[in-house]
């Protein structure tokens, strides 16, 4: 799937507007179980929040608001398009954003929810780096195509055009684990305590707490600060205690009888849909490298506290 979006023309359109981003086209292509097409989506909308495009937008999508006149509004065109999906997929976007602005757009016109919950998803920009390159590095999707020598015969930046090119990548993913680290969505976070996300990953663990009013109640929930061994499940013997180098990032190594030395990463999140905060905890063997890099932030931690005494 693929939205464009267009935002306030100017400064004062943004600040007036509760929606940052408004859907002006929704494009999808459907891949069956062997990843060929088997069908697509494309529609473009109506606004009604921002009545001229912003320039920049206007400049990389080439749509213009004549276009879009008469076009169906945004409630119509995503409740075709969720019917459209059905009841059995999963979302497959070019990074972590789309699926995002379609819940805030529909929020904004009290749309029922998608999901009450995080919705699993795959992040192609993503699996494209842990397929192709270095898992960490994020590129455009002309760069994934040019890369994987894909025709580039329609332009880029129109919502069937990059959906049918991230169809394109992913179909092109020979390696299946790399299907194994799929992507959570939170702008809906779990409710309570048993929705929460325990999720285990080739080498690693995550941790998606539900929201917290402040950072006080989320660092004093068990789970939150819970340092478990993520492989078995063996209570672990605590090497460096959390501490914290910018107070949004917590570190703690730990030790597990069975598997030896382990990193835990807490970073506190803001919702994107309220005022509340979340805990996002992942857990990783950790190798010599990142023990002497968290005792470095630790030493610097210290010392930084010293200073402002
Ligand atoms: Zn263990």
């Amino acid at each position: 799937m693929d939205l464009e979006w267009n935002q306030g023309a100017d400064l004062k359109a943004r600040r007036e507007s509760e929606l940052g981003f408004e859907i002006i086209e929704i494009g999808a292509v459907r891949l069956d179980s062997d990843r060929n097409v088997a069908d697509s989506f494309h529609e473009m909308i109506r606004p009604q929040v921002f009545h001229k495009m912003n320039e920049v937008t206007r400049e990389l999508i080439h749509i213009n608001m004549r276009q879009l006149r008469d076009c169906r509004d945004f409630a119509s065109v995503a409740e075709s398009f969720l019917e459209w999906c059905g009841s059995d997929y999963i979302f497959c976007t070019w990074g972590n954003t789309d699926l995002i602005e379609l819940q805030r757009n529909m929020d904004y016109y009290n749309m029922t929810h998608m999901s009450e919950k995080p919705i699993v998803y795959y992040d192609v920009q993503k699996l494209f780096s842990i397929a192709f390159e270095d898992r960490k590095s994020r590129r455009s999707l002309e760069y994934a195509i040019d890369f994987l020598n894909i025709d580039k015969d329609i332009a880029f930046h129109r919502a069937d055009a990059d959906a049918l090119y991230t169809a394109e990548i992913l179909r092109r993913i020979e390696d299946a684990s790399v299907f194994h680290n799929y992507s959570y969505d939170t702008y809906r976070l779990p409710q309570n305590k048993d929705d929460e996300i325990h999720a285990r990953f080739d080498d690693y663990s995550k941790y998606i707490s539900r929201a917290f009013p402040d950072k006080k109640d989320a660092l004093n929930d068990s789970s939150v600060v819970s340092t478990e061994c993520f492989i078995c499940g063996s209570p672990t013997r605590r090497k460096i205690p959390w501490f914290t180098s910018n107070s949004k990032h917590y570190y703690s190594i730990v030790k597990c009888p069975a598997h030896g030395l382990i990193k835990c990463k807490i970073r506190i999140r803001k919702s994107a849909s309220d005022e509340s905060l979340y805990v996002v905890k992942t857990m990783k063997q950790a190798t010599p490298e990142m023990v002497a890099d968290i005792m470095q932030k630790r030493r610097n931690a210290k010392n930084a506290r010293k200073e402002r005494y």
